[in-house]
């Protein structure tokens, strides 16, 4: 597929933008913990969400808690990959808690993986191995014995140096597809900028609904059609987006 930094003329301001946080909107960090919020994102991120009528949702793989902690402002956002989400104010939460059995199983295992962290979000828990990849192998182990404790009922989701076990059926690609059915959404042309395998699906979402799917980083088997090489990059097209859509015409211009 060809793939180009230039994106084509059409009515920007009847998109709906959809943008992953950590290694899209945000550099990565050795911990989710350290990323760095730079400054005026918030700010632009409030101005696009205006001139897209409110079109704008944060779409991650950190929990709601997180994703506030982060970007403050009861925004629109998907949590935990799309088990949990939060429109026009809302939150839904659908997936039941996990069962305590399990998580100690993975508490107790963890011990004895050093630099390992175990993240419990209210949906999914995160294994992350950034602090030490020597453990991905046993991280794995780890993961892939509690799910073989109920396969109908959880899955594996592989991120960069993370593995989270998340509900079966999960996914950013479906939780795109829900956003896209309600106001202020619905009749918009989808727009998701990712970076992570985990984004993958969310690419073929908004591909089938003839939106724009954006790479960020140089995954050489994304299913994007676009890419930029670093948020950095992405954050600057992000502005050049607004300040085309001030003036009023809604064409961003080359
Ligand atoms: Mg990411």
């Amino acid at each position: 597929m060809m793939q180009t930094e230039i994106l084509p003329p059409v009515d920007h301001a009847a998109w709906a933008l959809f943008l992953d946080i950590d290694g899209t909107l945000l550099d990565l960090a050795s911990t989710p913990g350290d990323v760095v919020v730079p400054k005026d994102l918030l700010t632009l991120l409030d101005a696009l969400t205006r001139r897209f009528g409110g079109a704008l949702a944060l779409v991650s793989g950190r929990s709601l808690d997180s994703i506030d902690s982060l970007f403050p402002g009861n925004r629109d956002a998907v949590g935990c990959h799309g088990a949990e989400w939060r429109l026009g104010g809302q939150t839904f939460i659908p997936q039941p808690p996990w069962p305590d059995g399990l998580l100690a199983g993975i508490e107790a295992a963890r011990r004895r993986l050093p630099g390992v962290m175990l993240e419990r979000k209210s949906v999914s828990l995160a294994l992350h191995f950034r602090a030490a990849p020597e453990q991905e192998a046993a991280v794995w182990d780890v993961a892939e014995a509690a799910v073989a404790t109920d396969p109908r009922r959880f899955d594996l989701l592989e991120g960069k140096s993370v593995i989270e076990i998340i509900p079966a059926g999960v996914g950013k690609g479906s939780a795109i597809e829900r956003f896209m059915q309600v106001r202020p959404y619905a009749g918009r042309r989808p727009v998701f900028a990712g970076d992570d395998v985990t984004d993958e699906s969310g690419f073929a979402a908004v591909n089938r609904m003839y939106g724009l799917s954006i790479h960020v980083g140089n995954s050489p088997t994304t299913k994007a059609q676009f890419r930029f090489p670093d948020p950095e990059s992405l954050r600057h097209w992000l502005d050049g987006l607004n300040i085309a859509l001030q003036g009023g015409n809604g064409h961003a211009q080359p």
